[in-house]
């Protein structure tokens, strides 16, 4: 709270925020400019406050894109401990994680027509005993006119429990002083934040943050030299890490602006159609993007001025090979690759903007993060200069009460306070991190260690192939045998018979040659875009998803 009003008074007029809900250059936005978001923020915390939010207490967002996700979030974190929520979880895992947390309130869009959010959300709450309060945010001011009065009559009825006070969110904020924050908050360091990791390995898990590690991600944002002339094009959801803390605290620091877009996988792919002429539109300088949409981004005409387009950063997976010069050719922007986790408050290294980037790296750790290479079996073991292990993290953002879960933080954590990743990796020369696999997503197959990204890098090399996923599927000899699913490119042709003898070709370890290849409409994605694998070994096993 205190550096947005540092922030605010430094730059009262310039814009901090804006938001379109459709992705249309002209379509109706809304914009906060820095002394706005400071008062809007400060009515917030203020309304949390009055609903007895003290700190420690959980406040859930949980909301798509909009400018209310990061007023909530920084008046959450002011006020109590805020938790962004994926909307899109079945309410058995909301009600999971809102049990977990011990939420007090829950923040959430109103009932809407083509939006289920709010009856989720509400059966969820008949299994999360602790949520005494529901404020709904009412997205007509997004909308043009018409559209938001035929809203107004659509509006579906949401059974919400009978205990549960429910609130408007413009109305409670309406009430509330926005000169100053009617409490103390103490610049203890104490958890300000909770987030859950992706569960693309398994289960979503709860993980807090204290604001020093939130605010070691705007400090990062200097690496990329970002400064109040800067416009933030962020397409991903601000219940994700790398939005809210290297984007939204980056621009926080630096009074820069954060132009959020409809998340790819919320509500279909419109967002690419315009999406270059929306960048011109919003003047953007730099975009934060993930290999999937990276890749359906190089294939889209660039139609618009992107002159004032810098750089991209991208992360959350693995980044193919030949994405940078496809991604460069079509854009004329330059293209880096960084590494984080939710467990980290998110930036572990990245590739430098200037000077040598290496490909297929996942570049230099930032400064106050080090980076250790262990023994996989024994985590407090060091290995020597070059050697591949897994990766162990140690950074602002990491403490002894990462995990809720006191029995992960005990497996997690090292004695020395490194966080291990699961990830497996080693350390060059240089100093540049290298990620050669998933410890959790390694296929067996009769003792060997398969890594899937050496079947997805070689299918990937298939000029048909847009995305590719790579697991072990049961097996009564081998206990796993690899197998391959595949999406194709718009348009494209193949077999799968060819794929197969494609992969064989391009495979150097037989062991590695998936034992079948499948084509599939679309590979299931999580909602930064990443293969979701559980799906994908469901489906191996015959549960079709
Ligand atoms: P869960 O931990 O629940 O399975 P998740 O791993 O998707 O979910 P996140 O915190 O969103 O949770 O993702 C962090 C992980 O993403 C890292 O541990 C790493 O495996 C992967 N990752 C991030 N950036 C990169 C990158 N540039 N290259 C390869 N992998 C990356």
């Amino acid at each position: 709270y205190e550096q947005l009003v540092r922030t605010a008074a430094a730059h009262p007029a310039r814009p901090a925020l804006s938001f379109q809900l459709r992705a249309r250059p002209g379509d109706k936005a809304v914009r906060l400019d820095w002394e706005a978001l400071r008062a809007e923020v400060t009515r917030a915390a203020n309304a949390l406050r009055r609903l007895g939010i003290r700190p420690g207490d959980a406040v859930a967002c949980v909301l798509p894109n909009g400018i209310e996700a990061p007023v909530a979030f920084l008046a959450g974190a002011t006020a109590g401990l805020v938790a962004p929520i994926n909307p899109l979880l079945s309410p058995e895992h909301m009600a999971a994680l809102l049990r977990e947390l011990g939420a007090k309130v829950v923040v959430t869009l109103a009932p809407f027509p083509r939006s289920d959010v709010a009856q989720t959300v509400a059966a969820a709450l008949a299994s999360a005993p602790s949520v005494e309060t529901v404020m709904t945010v009412d997205l007509r001011p997004y909308l043009p006119r018409l559209l938001g009065f035929a809203a107004a009559l659509g509006r579906p009825k949401v059974a919400w429990p009978a205990r549960v006070r429910v609130l408007g969110w413009r109305r409670a904020l309406a009430r509330e002083r926005a000169e100053g924050l009617d409490f103390e908050d103490a610049e203890t360091d104490r958890p300000r934040a909770a987030f859950h990791t992706g569960g693309t390995t398994g289960l979503p898990k709860l993980t807090r943050h204290r604001a020093r590690g939130m605010l070691y991600n705007g400090w990062c944002g200097a690496y990329y030299l970002i400064g109040p002339e800067d416009v933030l094009f962020c397409p991903l959801p601000m219940f994700h890490v790398f939005a809210v803390y290297p984007v939204f605290m980056s621009c926080l620091m630096s009074g820069a602006e954060m132009v959020m877009a409809t998340p790819q996988g919320y509500r279909g792919e419109g967002v690419f159609e315009n999406f270059w002429k929306l960048a011109e539109h919003w003047r953007a300088s730099f975009l934060v993007t993930v290999p999937t949409a990276a890749a359906r981004l190089a294939q889209v005409p660039v139609d618009a001025d992107l002159s004032r387009l810098r750089l991209a950063l991208c992360g959350s997976a693995a980044m193919p090979r030949e994405l940078f010069q496809r991604f460069e050719t079509a854009t004329g922007t330059r293209i880096i690759e960084g590494y984080g986790l939710t467990e980290a408050t998110c930036l572990v290294s990245a590739n430098p903007p200037a000077g040598e980037r290496r490909i297929g790296s996942v570049g230099l750790p930032f400064a106050y993060t080090e980076v250790s290479i262990r023994d996989p079996e024994q985590g407090a073991v060091e290995l020597g200069p070059g050697q591949a292990g897994e990766i162990c993290v140690r950074n602002p953002g990491v403490s002894p009460e990462t995990y809720y879960d006191p029995a992960a933080n005990a497996r997690m954590l090292t004695p020395d306070g490194y966080l291990r990743t699961g990830d497996l990796g080693r350390i060059d020369a240089e100093g540049y991190v290298w990620i050669t696999g998933r410890a959790k997503d390694l296929i067996i197959r009769g003792g060997h260690n398969i890594d899937p990204a050496v079947i997805e890098e070689a299918l990937a090399r298939h000029p048909a192939v847009a995305f590719v996923g790579a697991i072990g599927q049961p097996d009564a000899h081998a206990g796993e045998v690899p197998a391959a699913y595949v999406e194709l490119v718009a348009g494209a042709a193949a077999e799968a018979a060819e794929l197969l003898a494609f992969a064989r070709a391009g495979i150097a370890e037989k062991a590695a040659v998936p034992r079948h290849v499948e084509i599939l409409d679309e590979l299931p994605k999580t909602p930064v875009g990443k293969i979701f694998k559980p799906d994908l070994r469901r489906r191996a096993i015959g549960r079709v998803f």
